[in-house]
């Protein structure tokens, strides 16, 4: 049983300000931190955190950011298949007001060289029993190992974007936020192309469709600290579950408590819970 994540990986340089500077000014910080981030790096510790033997394939430069993610997804206990790239490691430069306001600068970097994928990459995601992807790399690297995968290909479509039907043919599971279904044309029109459906819903939870079913699995009520990563967490810990053979309501049960758990704690990668505290949680 493995995993095998294919993304990003970004260092998030978070700045809190009273509010958002305008163009041409400066404002003085009032709190700064960096976090370990991106849509890959993020749902490749959730799996690893989840209990899953996880791989990730992705691509950082030379440089202090790309050491600091290979320690943070080493320290998660995942196997980091990563190149080392002529361009800087990717950075989100995050903004955030007082009053809870973003503006958010991503210079994806490294990511945006993971591209003809090597002999090695390629064994990996041929090998792996599940296959996560998102769309922070390119695309066309997306739908290279969507069709070398010989196991479950499971898609988390974020960033919002439109997708060839070449991609969607290849994809087993497709987890999506509402905001995404409806750029894709709807739950009942993607159903016509994917076998199966995830559509998280926030606070609300998740529903689950299938061609002939649909299941509503509700939200679970936490004290809510920070939101960043609820949907990258969701996706590893789905995965994880899906490749202990669980049934995909089960899954996406099991996804709903790791995503909840993640929400009552600051930041993305600090706020993934462990396999003991999602097993050991009783809302
Ligand atoms: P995204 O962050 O990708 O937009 P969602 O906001 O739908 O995705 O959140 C993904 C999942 O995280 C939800 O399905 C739910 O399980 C969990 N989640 C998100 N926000 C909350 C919350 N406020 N309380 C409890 N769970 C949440």
């Amino acid at each position: 049983m493995s995993v095998t994540v294919v993304g990003s990986g970004n260092v998030d340089l978070v700045s809190q300000v009273e509010r958002i500077p305008l163009p041409g000014e400066t404002v003085l910080s009032t709190g700064f931190a960096t976090h370990a981030g991106g849509k890959g790096n993020n749902q490749a510790t959730a799996a690893a955190r989840a209990g899953a033997t996880t791989t990730f394939v992705g691509a950082f430069g030379d440089d202090d950011n790309g050491a600091r993610l290979r320690e943070s997804l080493t320290g998660s206990g995942v196997r980091p298949l990563v190149r080392t790239s002529d361009e800087p490691t990717g950075t989100a430069l995050i903004t955030v007001s007082a009053t809870g306001e973003n503006a958010i600068v991503v210079n994806a970097g490294a990511n945006a060289t993971l591209t003809d994928l090597t002999q090695e990459e390629r064994a990996a995601i041929a090998g792996a029993d599940l296959v996560l992807m998102q769309l922070e790399i390119p695309l066309a690297t997306v739908v290279a190992a969507a069709e070398i995968a010989s196991g479950r290909v499971v898609l988390n479509a974020a960033p919002a974007q439109r997708l060839p039907c070449e991609l969607l043919t290849h994809v087993d599971l497709l987890v999506v936020n509402e905001h995404e279904a409806a750029l894709l044309g709807g739950a009942d029109h993607l159903l016509t192309v994917v076998p199966a459906l995830v559509v998280t819903l926030g606070a609300k939870g998740a529903l689950v469709r299938t061609r002939d079913t649909t299941t509503e699995v509700p939200g679970i009520a936490v004290d809510v600290v920070d939101t960043t990563g609820a949907g990258d967490t969701f996706c590893g810990a789905l995965v994880a579950a899906l490749d202990e053979h669980r049934p995909l309501d089960d899954a996406v049960r099991f996804a709903s408590v790791a995503a909840a758990l993640s929400v009552r704690r600051a930041g993305a990668v600090p706020a993934i819970p462990t396999r003991e505290e999602i097993d050991d949680f009783h809302p």
